[in-house]
């Protein structure tokens, strides 16, 4: 197999997390992912020396190699179209520097300066056409930053039992210092609660993911469905609950999903700055499916972010 020494992500992660929260204790968010940094590449012949914002235009983030002597620098985008996820890049750059770099030692600037082909020039995974193997790393990069940022053990403390809303939302998104579109992934990722997340902008749905009881009971989301009118996110940012604290109650025949309709709560976040809404739907649990066709016995794959049209 190919991916033997392959480093996991998710252990990475964990493995960090251990080690802030054996330092810092239970005080240790959000966290400090420049300063983490740092700290854990000094060890290392070829350190993350330098890590800033930038304003150029074509990348998200990045991590460069030193020209002239062994080191990273990690440079990330504060132009204004990208507020909100300079931590969350911070994380996937330094998840490059743990899981994907090949470590430079003095050799490589044999000839006074670095040969070309080291750097990880990243872009957001929807605008981009990743290759397979890029894609892979892009992924890695970001789930490694996802649990850096948001520990599955603490995510799960916070909301535990509880029904997401506005409020709790704004809990995690304040202790993480992530953004909510992070956040909220995050928790479908990994609810046990039925429960999806819909991403939509002028009455289709960009990306949505079901939670993995969602999905086998049935529910998953189409990119390019089209957003139900009657819905909160189909209201637009000055209908009815549009602010809502709380999920609102809809009846089934709001929200159809290829295997049925059902009754469903729905809260709607609305940036109008970006766009686009982020809906997340929670499901009552043991609900049956009404209009269940039961000749489509095949289950999709969860969509990936879409990878066009989005520019
Ligand atoms: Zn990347």
């Amino acid at each position: 197999m190919n991916d033997v020494g392959r480093k996991s992500p998710i252990r990475e992660a964990n493995r960090l997390t251990i080690l802030l929260r054996t330092v810092l204790g239970e005080d240790r968010f959000p966290v400090d992912v420049a300063a983490l940094a740092r700290e854990v590449s000094r060890n290392h012949e070829d350190p993350i020396t330098d890590i800033k914002g930038v304003d150029i235009d074509g990348f998200e983030g990045m991590l460069r190699a030193r020209r002239r002597q062994p080191g990273w620098q990690i440079l990330y985008n504060v132009q204004s179209r990208y507020r909100g996820r300079e931590r969350f890049t911070l994380g996937h750059e330094f998840g490059h520097y743990l899981l994907h770099r090949r470590p430079l030692t003095a050799a490589h600037y044999r000839d006074g300066e670095l040969p070309d082909g080291f750097d990880f020039e990243c872009l957001p995974l929807q605008l981009n056409q990743w290759k397979i193997a890029e894609r892979d790393r892009e992924e890695e990069a970001d789930t490694f930053a996802s649990y850096l940022l948001m520990p599955i053990d603490d995510y799960r403390q916070q909301v535990s039992g509880l029904e997401m809303s506005r409020p709790l939302l704004d809990h995690v998104i304040d202790r993480y210092d992530v953004s909510l579109m992070a956040a909220a992934r995050k928790w479908i990722e990994f609810t046990d609660t039925r429960a999806a997340m819909v991403v939509a902008c002028d009455g289709f749905a960009l990306w949505g993911r079901a939670s993995t009881a969602a999905y086998k009971s049935g529910v998953f989301i189409r990119s390019g469905m089209e957003i139900p009118d009657k819905s909160i996110a189909g209201m637009g940012s000055t209908g009815a609950h549009a602010r809502a604290e709380h999920p609102v109650a809809l009846p089934p025949g709001v929200w159809t999903f290829s295997r049925g309709t059902e009754a469903v709560r729905e809260i709607t976040f609305f940036s109008d700055r970006l766009g686009f809404s982020i809906s997340l739907l929670q499901f009552d649990t043991d609900t049956p499916l009404e209009g269940l066709d039961d000749d489509s016995g095949e289950m999709d794959t969860y969509d990936k972010f879409i990878t066009n049209g989005q520019s």
